[in-house]
This record gives C-alpha cells, structure tokens and sequence, in this order.
C-alpha cells in the first residue's frame, strides 16, 4: 500500500487500526527522498532513517495501546526557525550554521504528544526574509509542481517537502504570507491562525508582533488536526491568548463544509481586481467564488478600499524591518553565532561589522540597516509611527468587515510562482509578492490558503480571512471549496 499518498488523519487509522507497517511508511517517505532532495533541496537537516522507524514505531504502539494520539506516526517537516532539541536551526543563516537549540518549541512539542515525530528541518528563506526561498545561505529551493519555479516563501522547504509527499504534514511560520503564499503556489492547505492563538515559543523572530507559527498539509482535516494539537494559551509566550480550543471543533468545522453551510462571504472586489493582480489569479477566485455558492454559501462583492489595498504593503515593511533591526541585535557571533574568534588585533567594533557583515545575507542586511535608520531619532515618526498608524487603519477597516461576514475571499498570492531568479533581483518586485497577505497580519486576522484551481498544471490557493477566533468558519469554507473542486491529496512528481 502506498502509505506515503494518504492524508494524515487516514494514515493514522492505517497504522493504529488497519495494521499497516509503520516502517514501510517511512522507507516508501525515504526513496521519495532519494529520489526528488536532490532537486528540490527542501531540507536542511534530515534525521536518519533508522531513529525515525524507531520513533514511529514506538508512536503506533502507544496508540495502540490506547494512547490519545490523533497523529501516530506521522512524518511531520519542521521549518528551520522552529527549534528541535538537538537539531540544528540555522534559519537559513551562515549566522546560525552551527547554532543547536537545547529546547524543543511548544508547538513541536505538542504535535509529538499527539504522536507526530519530526523527520527533519526545512530550508527556508533567511530568518523568514523573503517570498520564494531564494534568500537561504543552503541554496533556493524549487516547486516540485514545475522545477524551473520558486514553491513560494518563506516557508519554502515546508511547502515542497510536504507538496511531494517527503513528508505528510509541516510546519511553516507567517510574518507577512509566508505560510499563505507558498501553500497557494504548491496545491497546499496553510493555516496564520489570528494573532495569540499559537504559542511562539520557541521560534527565532523576525517581527514577533506580526507573526504565528502554523500548520500546512496536503488536505482540510490534517489541517484542522494539526490546529486543534498545536493551538492554545502557552504560560512561555508572553503574547498567547488566553484561550485554548475544545477538542474537536475545527475537525467538526471541516465535516460541516462536506455538507455545505450557509455562510456569508464577502468576496474583496479591489483585492481581486488590483492591479498587481494577475488575470490567471483573478479566475481562480472568482472559480472558488462559484464553489462557495455551489455548496449553499451567499457571495456578496465589497470594497476594503486604498488603505488596505495599497498602504498595507509599505506599513507592513517599515514595522518588519523595524522589529527585525532590533531582533537580529542580539547575533554579534558571540552569544549567537558560527563562533569565529576575534583576530588579536581586532577592536570590538570591528569584530562586530566584520563577523556580522559575514554571517547575514544581503536581504537581512539590508532590512537591519533600514529598520535601524527608520527607528532613528528624527525619522521615527516619519515611518514607524506614521506606519503604526496605518496599521490600526487597515486593521479597524477589516475588523469591520469580517464582523459582517462568515468569511472574506481574495487572492493568496498576485501571480503565478516566478522562474527562479526572477524575482529575487530587485527586492520592490519581491516585496511586491506580498501584495495580498500582509493585511491578516496588520491586523492579526486568522487567514487560510486552500487550493482553488489550477493553472498550467501548476495548482493554485486562494485566501480566507475571517473576525478573531474565528477559524472554525475558516475550515468550514475551505472544506466548502475542498469539496467542490476536489482538489485534496495533491502530489507533485518532480521531474528533472
Ligand atoms: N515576504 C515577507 C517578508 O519578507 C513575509 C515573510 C514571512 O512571512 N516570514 O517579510
């Protein structure tokens, strides 16, 4: 039986219930990796094979003894800014090529409760700086749907590895889209869950007051499995919500969506028709549009008007790199770093530009020294509080917006993945990328990415937006559209 084809929720049952052999899952997940790491270079470290077969293992039997594990033995890719007791977590970074975190994050540690076991680190744009995986000190990583594209970052390794099936469910963190945008660009389920809700312990960050680390899978139900472990208030991330989900209710949302519901969606005309927009990208929305009428939901058109559409983009880039600016301070290569030793001769101020000047890629540095400059004293309120203020203008426009609806549709990405190389060049076409996705951030707003159609045999996501806490709605919808367009368990075969 092909194990490594079966959403997790399937597999689970194969394994526990159904007697399938966990160790062939893994050796059939292994040969995909023989076959297709080579071109797709989507991890950064992999576990060997035999500590992963014994881990399974020992997962499959506890729950067969009864154990409360709704993911035994599910193979599970770990972005590289999640930290892994033990494994590496480089971030993408020369910086933290040899940094080794003697902790594991709370969400890992919750997925592994519930019988999931880590096969590996994901390569990822550098400390989740970009939008197509291009930025990694390990190499770019491509779409296994078309080699020649970019799978979409920053959680780039996450999405290919998990688009074809070298693993059956990651992680992946989102800043501004970068869960969101690579999920939309390899036929992926990715989840931001609204601001609070996912504990952050243990992530490396880069603009903590916009990011989540969250779940991304080849189908709805993992999706909602995965949240429903991994969600709820953490006494370590002083920015958890003090709110924790019952068991079951993002499963039973998804089921709720195979029938159909009633919901109320207001499609974002000017998110839909922007001019960044491709026409590609505007089918697919208005296809996903159709689905949700076609499963009994009530479709109506709105404006979220220039702020959203426009301003969003730049506010959202003075505040990242505000915050990364002050996030990256700490790696000076002595508490943090690649540990080369000052030279004799060598002033502390020199030591510091020389070693950071070596460890960050051109991306990071970049965004240190504008986010340093646009804090300094006489430009701040310039930008960051002219940006802040822009911020709570988007947020109070769509906080509005998805108190009068079930859920709110636009696109999860402008175009179609770019070749690779294209558009790393020029960093305004890269941020550009981002058009769509900042806005859930800003405002902290939950956000979906659930595939909607696909173009040149390159699958494509749409977006969700829905009020705080309100991701059941979320997975009600994207199942709605799951099961319209039968477009689940999508597997890349990457040739080249
Ligand atoms: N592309 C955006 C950026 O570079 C978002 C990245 C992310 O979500 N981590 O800031």
């Amino acid at each position: 039986m092909r194990l490594y084809t079966l959403p997790a929720w399937r597999l689970r049952w194969e394994l526990v219930e159904g007697g399938g052999d966990p160790a062939s899952y893994v050796e059939q997940v292994y040969e995909r990796i023989r076959l297709f790491e080579k071109t797709l270079n989507s991890y950064i470290t992999l576990r060997s094979m035999e500590e992963v077969v014994e881990e399974v293992e020992q997962q499959v039997r506890e729950a067969r003894r009864g154990a409360y594990k709704p993911l035994a033995g599910v193979l599970l890719a770990v972005k590289d800014n999640i930290a892994v007791e033990g494994l590496p977590n480089t971030c993408a970074s020369r910086m933290l090529s040899k940094y080794i975190p003697p902790y594991t994050a709370t969400v890992v540690e919750r997925l592994v409760e519930a019988g999931a076991v880590v096969i590996g680190k994901t390569n990822m744009d550098e400390f989740a700086m970009g939008s197509t995986g291009e930025t990694s000190a390990y190499g770019p990583t491509r779409n296994p749907w078309s080699i020649n594209r970019v799978p979409g970052g920053s959680s780039s390794g996450t999405a290919a590895a998990v688009a074809a099936a070298l693993a059956t469910i990651g992680l992946g963190n989102d800043t501004g889209g970068s869960i969101r945008l690579p999920a939309a660009w390899t036929g992926l389920y990715g989840l931001k869950s609204t601001y609070g809700l996912v504990s952050r312990y243990g992530l490396v960050s880069y603009a903590e007051s916009l990011e989540q680390i969250g779940p991304m899978t080849r189908n709805i139900m993992d999706l909602a499995v995965m949240m429903e472990a991994m969600a709820g208030f953490d006494p370590r991330d002083s920015t958890s919500l003090d709110y924790t989900p019952s068991r079951g209710v993002y499963t039973a949302a998804v089921e709720r969506g195979e029938e159909g519901a009633r919901l109320s969606v207001a499609l974002l005309e000017d998110m839909v028709e922007h001019e960044a927009v491709s026409e590609d990208v505007r089918r697919v929305v208005y296809r996903a549009a159709e689905a949700l009428e076609e499963m009994g939901a009530k479709v109506s058109r709105e404006k979220v008007g220039r702020h959203v559409a426009y301003y969003a983009l730049p506010a959202y880039y003075v505040i990242a790199m505000c915050e990364a600016s002050s996030n990256l301070a700490r790696y000076d290569n002595i508490r943090y770093g690649y540990r080369e030793p000052p030279r004799p001769w060598e002033g502390w101020n020199t030591y510091y530009s020389r070693v950071r000047g070596e460890g960050f890629g051109r991306e990071v540095k970049r965004r240190i020294m504008l986010g340093s400059w646009m804090l300094s004293a006489g430009y701040k309120d310039q930008y960051y509080v002219r940006a802040l203020r822009l911020r709570r203008m988007v947020r109070d426009r769509l906080l509005s917006l998805a108190e009068r609806y079930d859920v709110l549709l636009l696109p999860s990405a402008v175009t179609m993945p770019p070749r690779l190389g294209e558009a790393i060049t020029d960093p305004v076409k890269l941020y550009m990328l981002d058009t769509v996705s900042v806005q859930a951030n800003l405002s902290g707003l939950p956000a979906l990415t659930v595939p909607a159609g696909k173009v040149r045999s390159i699958p494509l996501g749409v977006q969700l937006m829905a009020r705080p806490l309100g991701e059941p709605r979320l997975f009600t919808a994207a199942s709605m559209i799951a099961t319209a367009t039968g477009l689940h368990d999508l597997i890349a075969e990457p040739v080249g």
